[in-house]
């Protein structure tokens, strides 16, 4: 793979970096720590990005995306990111869209798509459940189908755990159990449930980060139509895997790796230690250089995976294994530095972002702000997404059949 500089790449970032100062409007911008932005500001940055035509960043132009390539994508991303500009609903990017382009009849894309271009419709995700984390084929979550005069449909009883942004979501994605009798990977299907649906109820989990992000989302009775079976009642099993595979390069999470490297950089050249600017020490100099080193490893390793990813090699499901361990224990390092950078105002001084500020003056306040709590959210980014160990033997069943 070249890992040159490409000319025509920079006029990309240009065009984008110019959009983003012009189109970003000054009442979003910069409120993104801790992983994602309110709703409300998801819904209308989506508006400005779908009519520039950038409603899709991430999908082929055959499906209404930009067809940009993976270059292109993740400089999109970082230039987002540094412009301080809100986040998109990933789950409805990156994971259900390209499901619904390669799975979803005429009619499912008729219904779904026109509101997640416009941003009038977030999603969220319904896999795990209290005894299905890593054994995802074991959920229990049931959908029986019901015959009836008035539409055929699913009637479906759980509960589904960890539901990221639950309670900002319009809809859920769905694996459910059709059918108990057979393989456990056969039974399962994928459904599409309007929240709004009666017997869907959502409660609150705080996290270490002290921020509402999970939730538990029970289904009790929940009727939903049989026209939001995505693919064939069973066939929900190879559907997750391809929704799974699709995101190896995206679990590195590159745009917020090179802003908290951004920070941690102004960090050691604002912060004295004993009278010294920290990055004159040379023992803090030398850490700030070995994890620089090892983001740019990680750079070149996602462009690799995104490749591969492309171009359907299997060979992306072990780096991407790797890479997803490597890139989520270097977001740990790099955001546990911070907070040692900011020596006694650490971890407890700094506010949340979206809570009002405190007249309290803190150091470097502006750039700090959240950043105990990004550093706390950050050990949970060795569990989602498939936690480390079992990254670990994927990568060494993979090595066993080289
Ligand atoms: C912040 C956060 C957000 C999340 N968001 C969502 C979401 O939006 N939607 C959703 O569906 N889920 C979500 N999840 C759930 C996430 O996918 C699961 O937590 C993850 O898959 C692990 O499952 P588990 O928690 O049940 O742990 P378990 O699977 O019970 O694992 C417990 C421990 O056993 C280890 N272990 C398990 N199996 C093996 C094995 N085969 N080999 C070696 N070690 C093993 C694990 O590594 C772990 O240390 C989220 C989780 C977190 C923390």
């Amino acid at each position: 793979m070249d890992f040159q500089p490409d000319p025509g790449l920079e006029s990309f970032r240009q065009e984008v970096r110019q959009f983003l100062q012009t189109k970003v409007p000054a009442d979003l911008k910069g409120l993104q720590r801790c992983t994602r932005s309110p709703r409300e500001q998801i819904m209308r940055w989506q508006k400005i990005l779908d009519a520039q035509g950038w409603g899709a960043p991430y999908w082929a132009k055959e499906h209404g995306g930009t067809g940009w390539s993976v270059p292109q994508i993740l400089v999109f991303d970082d230039e987002c990111t540094a412009a301080g500009a809100p986040t998109q609903d990933g789950f409805v990017q990156k994971m259900l869209g390209p499901v619904l382009n390669a799975f979803a009849t005429p009619e499912q894309k008729a219904e779904h798509m026109p509101a997640i271009f416009s941003g009038e419709r977030l999603w969220c995700q319904g896999f795990s459940e209290p005894g299905a984390g890593s054994d995802l084929a074991s959920l229990r979550t049931r959908a029986e189908l019901v015959k009836s005069g008035d539409g055929d449909h699913y009637v479906v009883n759980g509960q589904k755990i960890w539901t990221s942004y639950a309670h900002h979501a319009d809809w859920i994605f769905l694996l459910v159990r059709t059918n108990p009798e057979v393989k456990k990977q056969a039974g399962i299907s994928f459904l599409l449930v309007d929240m709004k649906s009666p017997g869907v109820t959502v409660r609150p989990i705080r996290s270490i980060d002290d921020a509402h992000h999970l939730n538990e989302t029970f289904f009790d009775n929940v009727r939903v139509p049989v026209k939001n079976l995505i693919g064939a009642e069973g066939a929900g099993w190879g559907i997750t895997k391809f929704l799974l595979n699709n995101e190896h390069a995206t679990t590195a999470d590159l745009p917020e790796l090179n802003r908290y490297m951004r920070e941690l950089r102004q960090f050691a050249t604002k912060l004295r230690a004993g009278g010294e600017r920290l990055i004159d020490r040379p023992e803090f100099a030398l850490k700030l250089a070995r994890l620089d080193a090892e983001l740019q490893a990680i750079g070149m390793l996602v462009q690799r995976v995104a490749k591969l990813d492309q171009e359907h090699n299997p060979a992306s499901h072990v780096l991407g294994s790797m890479l997803k361990i490597r890139a989520t224990e270097l977001q740990q390092r790099i955001t546990e530095t911070q907070i040692e950078a900011l020596g006694d105002y650490g971890a407890v001084c700094y506010p949340h972002p979206h809570e009002p500020a405190s007249d309290q003056a803190y150091p470097l306040q502006d750039l700090a702000r959240g950043i105990a709590n990004d550093m706390f959210l950050r050990r949970a980014s060795t569990i989602y997404g498939g936690t480390s160990e079992v990254q670990r033997g994927i990568i060494a069943k993979m090595q066993f059949q080289l």
